[in-house]
């Protein structure tokens, strides 16, 4: 199969990419099974849980989910979070636990760890031939990066088959975050010049913006895993027109987080989910700014959220195909999976 071929075959086979889930993260620090079927985990937990469960394993199959940007999540000690890390040290625990979780359930073959560019198009090719047979191929994303005790532990989560790197999630030793503006520290204009080298891409979800432009200054190799626009939502959490533009000037993909409060301004928990018309104007922004020959999913579905915090039609991960019903036709198979295919696979 020659590379051209390849979105036209995924999108043949219906399949889907979504480029972020917390998927380790809630098997350890959220105690979740996710080796369950979503029914069998949702009852588990019970109606009273506070983020009902929108993904499994085996859901992520059943909706011909054919592969994710799995994170490497790192939660910093807060209020919510007393089992935080507080040290260089615990981050790179937390982070090896969620590697060890991967490994897991690749030996059970449950997943598969990829590496960009010919495996992945192997694991698509195989996933287009048959679906439900092959399990959802795995690619590592580290979210914040405190778990690099310096960047001198780069090549280290380089050979333990991290690819994409979000050096914030708020603020961390190496850039400012979500709700904590500035700019990178001198550690992190180290990390990205050498995940520059390394050919680590950089990941621009929870970077402030001041970070967000001296990183585009030290690397061109950029996505947005998780973000939607500013434009709509005025949080700093999402990015604006211009970084859209740059993002996609420099050939990287926004993938479009499906929180309802990410896509309707001033949703609050509790408030009805926000309605497709949400969704789709937000997609149709995201498209007609960046291009959406640069938008895929990014759902963020197990990201802290549940089954009510996502916008009306989302119930469950088999339902994220549905989703890129809402972009233009002629688009649809390209938000589904043909983008992320294209872009997981470019030659480098
Ligand atoms: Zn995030």
């Amino acid at each position: 199969m020659t590379l051209p071929d390849l979105p036209a075959r995924v999108a043949a086979a219906g399949l889907v990419i979504d480029g972020h889930l917390d998927l380790a993260y809630n098997a350890v620090l959220a105690g979740r099974d996710l080796t369950l079927p979503l029914d069998d985990l949702r009852r588990r937990e019970g109606p009273g849980a506070r983020d009902v469960a929108t993904v499994t394993l085996p859901e992520l199959r059943a909706g011909r989910v054919a592969l994710v940007l799995g994170t490497l999540f790192c939660l910093p000690r807060g209020d919510a979070a007393p089992g935080g890390y507080t040290t260089p040290a615990e981050a790179r625990a937390q982070a090896l636990t969620q590697l060890d979780t991967y490994r897991r359930w690749q030996d059970a073959g449950l997943v598969r760890l990829l590496t960009p560019g010919p495996d992945v198009a192997a694991h698509l090719h195989a996933a287009a031939l048959d679906p439900h047979g092959t399990p959802t191929g795995v690619v590592l994303l580290m979210e914040g990066a405190d778990a690099l005790r310096t960047p001198d532990d780069l090549p280290f989560w380089v050979d333990a088959g991290v690819h994409i790197i979000g050096p914030a999630w708020k603020r961390t030793r190496y850039a400012a975050g979500t709700g904590t503006p500035g700019g990178l520290t001198d550690a992190g204009r180290d990390l990205i010049r050498a995940m520059h080298e390394q050919r680590v891409t950089l990941d621009a979800s929870h970077l402030a913006e001041q970070a967000f432009w001296e990183a585009l200054d030290l690397t061109g190799d950029v996505i947005a895993s998780h973000s939607n626009a500013r434009a709509r939502v005025p949080t700093d959490r999402h990015l604006s027109d211009d970084m859209l533009r740059a993002v996609a000037a420099r050939g990287g993909m926004i993938g479009a987080v499906l929180y309802s409060g990410f896509l309707r301004p001033g949703w609050q928990r509790g408030h009805p989910p926000a309605t497709r018309d949400d969704t789709r104007a937000m997609l149709a922004h995201l498209g007609a700014v960046a291009g959406w020959d640069h938008i895929g999913l990014g759902s963020d579905l197990d990201g802290g959220f549940g089954q009510h915090e996502f916008p009306d039609g989302l119930d469950r991960a088999a339902d994220l195909t549905h989703v890129a019903d809402l972009a233009p036709p002629g688009w649809r198979a390209a938000l589904r999976a043909g983008n992320w295919a294209r872009w997981l696979t470019r030659p480098r």
